[in-house]
């Protein structure tokens, strides 16, 4: 098969057509009209065999992976995801495995209204990149560097699920077979939370998506923003059959350090609660209160259970919530 012809069966026609697209696959470049008062959100993740999946993943769960962390960098912008470009790097053209790619990138390009404008196909070791382009209000985007003194810290959904998965199929921790095939969902079917996004626009003061770790991440928002965070460990929200492992000797690292949850974590003026409990409503996503932002101190995440407060810097304390 040449390069055109694969070009054709499997990345012609992928996604939903938008009204802004000019000249979709076929030319040197594609086109696309911005429209009046809009910004242009752009962002580009990879993904490697061996890293960041493991050999032999079904193909339709790479591509619902390819687009869902892309999705999600959109959703932490409060974007409104248009297009995709997909550079795509195979050993070889295995028709079962393009085919298969080819299924799962047009049903989640559908499921969120993207469309596939253009890309790069050429061989060798596994690699995919997808970029995403969206769309948003000129200066409106959400952004990690606005937290505000006094915001409250919400997240999004349930943290760890994806991780402890993880660690059940590394071995490293035991989970009965139930529970496991509940949390892998979250590991290979992760939800971005576009809808989410786009409506904190307006509301929520900072914003950035978990995928490296809860505490990481809120110290994204805390360096870029100048200020420091309290996180309430006793508030996290968890899964059930995390719940189950946390008793009676599971500990707290994957909710804390996990990465891969692809919730939104934001921080909030108080006032915004009742706004915020809507949405929740209204989007039928959890939405928890986690911590508090507060001003800036030598320590850019604190921790706090039981009315107590432990900083990351003191160790012993810290390994208390962290992974073994
Ligand atoms: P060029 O040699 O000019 O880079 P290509 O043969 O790579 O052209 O690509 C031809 C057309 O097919 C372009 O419009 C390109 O965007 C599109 N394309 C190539 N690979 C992919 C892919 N994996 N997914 C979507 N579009 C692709
Ligand atoms: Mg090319």
């Amino acid at each position: 098969m040449t390069e055109f012809t694969l070009i054709q069966k499997y990345c012609k026609d992928i996604g939903s057509v938008q009204a802004e697209t000019v000249i979709s696959v076929g030319d040197d470049a594609a086109v696309v009209n911005i429209p009046s008062g809009k910004e242009i959100v752009v962002s580009v993740d990879s993904l490697v065999e061996g890293v960041h999946f493991f050999a032999g993943t079904k193909a339709q769960n790479i591509a619902h992976k390819l687009v869902a962390v892309n999705l999600s960098d959109m959703a932490a912008m409060g974007a409104l995801p248009k297009w995709v470009t997909l550079a795509l790097t195979i050993p070889k053209h295995d028709n079962v495995w393009l085919s298969e790619f080819s299924k799962g990138l047009d049903r989640i390009c559908k499921q969120y209204k993207v469309q596939l404008i253009g890309g790069d196909t050429c061989q060798g070791p596994l690699v995919l990149s997808l970029q995403v382009m969206g769309i948003v209000d000129k200066g409106e985007a959400l952004t990690r560097s606005s937290a505000r003194v006094g915001d409250d810290v919400y997240v999004s959904g349930n943290l760890g699920d994806a991780s402890l998965a993880l660690a059940a199929i590394q071995d490293k921790v035991q989970l009965s077979n139930n529970d496991l095939q509940l949390l892998r969902f979250a590991l290979d079917k992760p939800t971005p939370q576009v809808k989410l996004g786009q409506h904190l626009i307006g509301l929520a003061n900072s914003c950035i998506d978990i995928s490296d770790g809860l505490i990481g991440d809120l110290s994204h928002i805390a360096l870029q923003s100048g200020v420091s965070i309290k996180l309430d460990v006793e508030s996290l929200p968890l899964s059930e059959p995390y719940t189950q492992y946390l008793t009676p000797e599971g500990d707290l690292g994957f909710a804390l350090n996990g990465g891969e949850d692809y919730q939104l974590a934001f921080t909030a003026a108080a006032t915004q609660r009742k706004k915020i409990d809507k949405i929740s409503a209204k989007l039928g996503i959890k939405l928890t209160k986690v911590g508090k932002v507060l001003t800036k101190s030598a320590e850019m995440i604190m921790l706090s259970k039981n009315g107590q407060v432990f900083t990351l810097s003191n160790n012993k304390s810290y390994q208390h919530f962290s992974e073994n």
